[in-house]
């Protein structure tokens, strides 16, 4: 990547100058800028496919889990959420007869798995969910040791907040490829365009870790995760390798989800076309993780990818990022096939954020035209038109979509601030 130093995601302005204390010492424009961005992306994802008469739901968490206050503000927050995107939705295309609706997930226990379902004739959302353990009794084994070891060994992966696990059963029954989330460096290569950087920021954590210290878009204010993955090799096995990362400065953390490495695990092993129904799964581990949906990133792609999701939140996802290529070191074991599977994977999820802002921007219109977009927001919106038009490509979208991410916050809190239902 080659990196865009600035203030903001989409210009160098400081209209206002002011600091975000929430966001390490960023612009308030940067802020704004990531706000307006994924909410495009979102109304554009809706608009996606309530237009080809495909369902477009958004679940909050089983109101029986442990932390109850905490899910009923969610699920209240999320309400306000779906209502204005249907307002701006319904009133954009008065011939869209669907809506955005909301559900609940399923209970949490132990195990418990997100799908992700590869059935072309399915869509509803109820569908989806498909077992992890299917077929003969061998293959019934393997699925049960996979779920086990996920569910039950506390020295896998990580095992804090919004700890999923990918799993991929492999189609002989004879294995399972088990990958958790880890954390990549975005590669400095043109070849992946440009991402943004702001100029100045400082973690709020016990070390302060500045621009000069640590990568922009690291979770956990830039102080290590124990035992968060660096790398996955060719996503066979789950890995915990020491980190021995070099922290540079000037470059741009992601993490790669467990269920992209499923996915792209499966594509792997149907050589990028799955010919029939198959399904990969994420499972919640550990205590905290108890959440049974995937994050909107997540689902985008999925959806690129054709399996979808069982269950979509809009929480965090903070710093998602696709697995890239060659963003590991070389490894000349490593056969040219995953690289070309996993880029396919890429090329399709660009394809398909690109589409989501074909289809969201002329929706950010309307909702500004109608003053529907709080008033520091609105005044971005005409420069990210600008951008987008001067940064028209799948590569470059993709990117700016990641750029508004690395500025962590709930979907639904984006999507309040855009709307100014905090204020209400
Ligand atoms: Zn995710």
């Amino acid at each position: 990547m080659i990196l865009r130093k600035q203030l903001s995601i989409i210009d160098n302005s400081a209209i206002d100058s002011e600091k975000s204390t929430k966001h390490h010492g960023i612009d308030q424009n940067a802020v704004r800028d990531s706000n307006l961005i994924a909410t495009t992306a979102v109304l554009g994802f809706c608009y996606l496919n309530l237009h080809q008469g495909k369902p477009m739901q958004f679940s909050y968490n089983h109101l029986h889990n442990h932390d109850v206050k905490g899910d009923e503000e969610d699920k209240n927050n999320l309400q306000r959420c779906v209502d204005k995107l249907n307002q701006v939705l319904q009133h954009h295309d008065r011939e869209l007869s669907a809506q955005v609706t909301m559900a609940e997930t399923p209970p949490w226990h132990p195990g418990a798995a997100i799908t992700g379902s590869f059935h072309p004739s399915e869509e509803s959302f109820p569908q989806r969910p498909k077992p992890v353990v299917t077929g003969d009794q061998h293959c019934v084994a393997v699925a049960e040791l996979a779920l086990e070891e996920v569910a039950t060994n506390t020295d896998l992966g990580v095992q804090g907040k919004g700890a999923y696990t990918g799993l991929c059963i492999h189609k002989d029954g004879k294995g399972a490829s088990i990958t958790a989330t880890a954390q990549v460096i975005a590669p400095q290569s043109e070849h992946y365009g440009q991402r943004w950087i702001p100029s100045q920021y400082q973690y709020a954590g016990k070390h302060q870790y500045t621009h000069e210290q640590r990568p922009w878009g690291m979770l956990n204010d830039g102080e290590e995760i124990a035992d968060m993955v660096q790398h996955t090799q060719p996503f066979d096995q789950l890995t915990r390798e020491n980190s021995s990362h070099p922290y540079n400065p000037d470059t741009v953390a992601g993490y790669v989800h467990g269920m992209t490495t499923a996915i792209y695990n499966k594509l792997k092993e149907e050589e990028g076309s799955p010919s029939e129904a198959k399904a990969v799964h994420e499972i919640a581990v550990g205590e905290q993780t108890t959440k049974l949906a995937s994050c909107l990133p997540c689902a985008l792609f999925m959806y690129a990818t054709g399996f979808k999701p069982s269950a979509i939140h809009l929480g965090r996802g903070d710093s998602w990022a696709p697995y890239y290529a060659d963003a590991a070191p070389a490894d000349p074991l490593k056969p040219r096939e995953v690289n070309d599977v996993i880029a396919e994977a890429n090329q399709k999820w660009m394809d398909y954020v690109q589409e989501c802002f074909a289809k969201g921007l002329p929706l950010m219109q309307t909702a500004v035209k109608n003053g529907w977009v709080e008033k520091k927001h609105a005044a971005r919106f005409q420069l990210l038109q600008d951008f987008v038009a001067d940064h028209p490509t799948p590569p470059e979208l993709a990117n700016l979509f990641l750029d508004a991410i690395t500025v962590h916050d709930k979907f639904t809190g984006k999507i309040m601030a855009v709307f100014g239902l905090n204020n209400l």
